[in-house]
């Protein structure tokens, strides 16, 4: 979530569709593995992300709660985020050999690194963050083949709904007498969008959308 911070000062001033070429092609990140390790717990996996690791590694929610995944409150709601672990604080699936285990199932934040999402006006554009990748030799890529999800259309209405519907939840839990509802919302977020499986052998997008009730207490 992008707050409180200048824009210009993080990236390269510009903005990015999906159809835009920008210079985040790090070339198989060869040798580098700096934003698997001490994010903290700034990578927060939605619905579609923990979907595609329980069903790439066939573990539960659950399951991945033992090892990989720890859940943090972020802005009064609860929230899985990927688990920094060891004394070098690096990713669950970074390898020895300093690579992704799960490149086929990461994260949405990690397909996007080191691009960030800017939301504004019922909508989200990309941009390139400049401090984050030590990379010098970038070179252009377009975006969308970048992030490589499928169905680049329905994935973004996706991110764009659920952060929507995040940032109601969030707004009733800040506003006036409602934090008393925090503990229930988090708890009622979480089963139904990450405990309780989608259906691999059916649309992700569609389960997702029977489940988004702007009425969850
Ligand atoms: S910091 Fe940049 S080069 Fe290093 S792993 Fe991440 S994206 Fe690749
Ligand atoms: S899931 Fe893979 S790409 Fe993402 S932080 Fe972990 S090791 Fe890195």
């Amino acid at each position: 979530m992008l707050r409180d911070i200048d824009l210009n000062e993080i990236s390269d001033g510009k903005l990015y569709e999906n159809n835009d070429m920008v210079k985040a092609d790090c070339g198989g990140c060869k040798g580098c593995c700096d934003c698997c390790r001490g994010m903290g717990s700034s990578i927060i996996l939605d619905p579609l992300d923990v979907h595609r690791i329980t069903c790439g590694l066939d573990r539960t929610f659950g399951e991945l709660m033992d090892d990989a995944i720890e859940l943090n409150v972020v802005d009064g709601i609860i929230l899985p985020n990927l688990k920094m672990t060891d004394k070098k604080e690096a990713c669950f699936f970074l390898n020895d050999d300093g690579r992704c285990n799960i490149h086929a199932h990461r994260p949405g934040i990690c397909r996007l690194f080191p691009l960030g999402r800017f939301y504004e006006n019922n909508s989200f554009k990309y941009f390139l963050q400049v401090h984050e990748c030590p990379k010098k030799d970038r070179t252009k890529v377009k975006v969308r083949k970048w992030i490589s999800t499928p169905d680049i259309k329905r994935y973004e209405k996706y991110v764009l709904d659920w952060h929507d519907y995040l940032g109601s939840l969030q707004e009733h839990i800040m506003s006036p007498g409602g934090e008393k509802d925090m503990k229930a919302v988090s708890m009622s977020l979480l089963r139904r969008f990450y405990q309780q499986p989608f259906n691999k052998t059916e649309d992700f997008y569609e389960q997702f959308y029977k489940r988004l009730n702007p009425y969850i207490f």
